[in-house]
């Protein structure tokens, strides 16, 4: 594997208390300035990122198992993004792509129909966030099949937008009282292996959610079947195998355009470009957002041209949609992702994970499962012997962690998931230290 340069010493340290004595003048300012329902999970703020360390005001130094929710999968400051972002800003930062056009949002596009699964003509369309990119990705399927129905699935998310806090499943702290939410947006159950009835095949799950939609939505009113192949915020789930496939074949069937959300999951996350690759599923349309461009704003919808150019002329776009800079970003990530072969680090992140974190699984009893593929990785807590949610245990352990210099993020509708996505350079000797001291806090939590 290639040798990765740091500019930052790739050790955990922690002096005294967190946060420190800069972090707590800077919540200071905060409290009086920002409006407080942005919240944030550390209380540490940052000065400096680079590989798997988060160097913080005060000296300190986390370990990153979060990647800023999985954006920086290349780093936070990747030398080919940093290259390739001060060239594009000492030219222009702004020319708006629907006014004066300019070669790296074509370039983009190019890469992404690339890398997209399906042996077919692609197109993209690029915008600014991941609910921007689902949002479009609807109106897109909507123009396309000149029908509504949006068919999502529980434990879904899918971005703060308004479309898309009604395709959200989870109601605190994203729905709480934003409502009325847009229509046309119809919710069937997922496959969840962990908590669907023992031995239930993904083929069966879907029948599950499709009959559902057969007999509530009807099937010729769906415009698009929008899902996440693992979901994020829902808790990392892992639909069983065949989950996937079923659903894409009905949309085949049926004329709906089948859409995979693939912002958190995707762009080598799991140990290939797209999470749908690991079942060789082929989508009509693919979302990407988070880790394409190395940590700048930038998002995209990829998918069958036809689909694509389904839209009137002007009937995409935004103002900074496709930003130049943000595209430099964009190639120099994903120039990246090949040159060092992240996506092969991603597996090897994996087995890491499984092998320090397996064993404390079945020491404490707690676990109710160790889930996840390549660096999107989970710990589902539960309580002893059973499978009833224990969002106290997740809580604790991500603050022991922090406290000891490790940041690793919660997720899940019933908080109970502790989920680890580190930058797929991490080194290994800094991965295997957080993920000891996450094992530990995982036996303390139990005791
Ligand atoms: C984060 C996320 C979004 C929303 O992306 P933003 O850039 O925060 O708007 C959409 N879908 C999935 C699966 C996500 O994880």
């Amino acid at each position: 594997m290639t040798e990765i340069q740091y500019r930052l010493e790739q050790v955990r340290r922690v002096d005294g208390a967190l946060p420190g004595p800069k972090s707590r003048e800077l919540a200071e300012r905060r409290a009086a300035a920002v409006a407080s329902g942005v919240a944030s999970s550390v209380p540490a703020y940052a000065a400096d990122v680079d590989g798997g360390i988060v160097l913080d005001v005060d000296g300190n130094q986390l370990v990153d198992l979060g990647s800023g929710i999985a954006v920086t999968t290349v780093g936070a400051s990747a030398p080919a993004v940093v290259a390739k972002v001060k060239e594009a800003v000492e030219h222009f930062t702004h020319t708006c792509f629907m006014v004066t056009p300019y070669e790296g949002y074509v370039a983009v596009a190019e890469k992404l129909a690339e890398i997209a699964p399906g042996d077919f003509p692609k197109k993209a369309a690029l915008f600014n966030s991941g609910s921007e990119a689902v949002e479009n990705a609807v109106k897109i399927s909507r123009l396309h099949t000149g029908r509504q129905a949006v068919v999502v699935f529980d434990h879904a998310y899918h971005g703060r937008t308004n479309m898309t806090l009604a395709m959200t499943a989870k109601v605190l702290p994203y729905k709480q009282g934003f409502g009325p939410f847009a229509g046309e947006v119809y919710r069937v159950p997922v496959s969840y292996p962990f908590r669907d009835p023992e031995g239930m095949t993904g083929a069966e799950a879907a029948r599950r959610a499709l009959l559902q939609v057969e007999k509530q939505v009807g099937a010729e009113n769906v415009a698009a079947v929008v899902i996440e192949p693992i979901q994020g915020e829902g808790g990392f789930i892992v639909p069983a195998e065949g989950f996937l496939p079923a659903l894409s074949e009905w949309c085949t069937d049926n004329g709906a355009v089948f859409v995979v959300d693939e912002v958190q999951a995707g762009i080598a996350r799991t140990g290939e470009w797209f999470a749908v690759d690991h079942e060789d599923v082929v989508p009509d349309l693919i979302t990407v957002a988070k880790g394409v461009a190395g940590g700048m704003p930038l998002s995209g919808v990829v998918g069958r041209a036809e689909i694509m150019d389904a839209v009137h002329a002007g009937g995409l776009g935004g103002t900074y949609g496709g930003n130049p800079v943000a595209c430099a970003a964009a190639l120099g990530a994903l120039q990246t992702i090949e040159e060092w072969d992240l996506m092969a680090r991603a597996r090897r992140i994996e087995e890491i994970v499984r092998e320090e974190l397996a064993p404390v699984a079945e020491e404490t009893g707690t676990v109710g499962e160790l889930r996840g593929r390549g660096a999107m990785m989970a710990v589902e807590f539960v309580r002893r012997g059973g499978t009833e949610p224990d969002a106290d245990a997740a809580r604790a352990v991500a603050a022991e962690c922090l406290a000891q210099g490790v940041l690793v993020l919660t997720c899940g509708t019933f908080g109970n998931i502790v989920r680890l996505l580190p930058p797929l350079v991490i080194g290994e000797d800094l991965l295997r230290d957080g993920l000891r001291v996450l094992a530990q806090a995982v036996r303390g939590a139990a005791q």
